[in-house]
């Protein structure tokens, strides 16, 4: 099977077309998301929509979850609770709110392959996976062989080799069938690694490659919706810059 693997959007409709426009020239059977389809950007509906027709599986995010709950909106910062305050008001009384609702904290797609927004192990605390010690706790205290995730907003592979967590550099990947992986394909809507391209991977559990992709969009589009709906402007300026 080949899977499109999509996490982050984050209400940015521009960055989530250009990647599936790209996902069509690599090929995939089935789209695996990987939580926060809203929040920061100015099309909450248009995500949700696009999504909901493209996904076969799915978690929910800190940000989708901020939506349907309050209680999660002490987590954010000032900035980003603006934007969450601003979607909640769109999407209040639609059904939108059922498609987030519906959304699992994990789920297991294939034997050993399973999917989170933050972590297996504790998916409801939102911690953040960025570190090889950070990967090695998750790889000691959950079981998969293969474990995909987002949040970071940042593309990253993890080994797990000699019971040691190794990032690994690269675009392209074999998965040993022996070893271990933490995947995080990064952001569509939101990258905060230097580069300011929306993010996707293509996993083929077939073959066992892992490709990390970037592709160009109208982001600059994106900047004036989001200054036109009066959300920070800090929101706008970081797409350009990919921070
Ligand atoms: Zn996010």
């Amino acid at each position: 099977m080949r899977y499109l693997v999509v996490a982050d959007i984050h209400s940015n409709i521009e960055a989530f077309e250009a990647v599936l426009e790209k996902a069509k020239n690599t090929g995939y059977d089935k789209v695996i998301f990987l939580g926060d389809v809203v929040g920061y950007g100015a099309n909450p509906e248009e995500c949700i929509l696009m999504l909901k027709n493209k996904m076969d599986f799915g978690v929910i995010g800190n940000h989708d979850r901020a939506i349907i709950d309050e209680n999660e909106l002490s987590f954010f910062n000032e900035i980003a609770r603006e934007a969450l305050l601003w979607t909640r008001e769109r999407l209040a009384g639609t059904m939108y709110l059922n498609f987030l609702k519906e959304l699992p904290y994990t789920r297991e797609i294939e034997p050993g392959i399973v999917i989170t927004h933050s972590s297996v192990s504790a998916p409801e605390y939102w911690d953040y996976i960025l570190t090889p010690y950070e990967a090695q706790l998750e790889f000691e205290n959950a079981d998969f062989k293969i474990m995909l995730y987002g949040h970071t907003h940042v593309p990253i592979v993890f080994e797990y080799t000699g019971g040691k967590a190794i990032p690994l550099m690269g675009s392209s990947f074999y998965l040993e069938e022996s070893k271990r992986y933490i995947l995080n394909p990064g952001s569509v809507g939101q990258p905060r690694d230097g580069d300011n391209r929306a993010a996707f991977a293509i996993l083929d559990t077939e073959k066992r490659v892992y490709e990390v992709y970037r592709v160009h969009y109208r982001f600059d589009e994106q900047q004036r919706k989001i200054k036109e709906a009066g959300l920070p402007l800090m929101l706008a300026t970081r797409l350009e810059i990919g921070r």
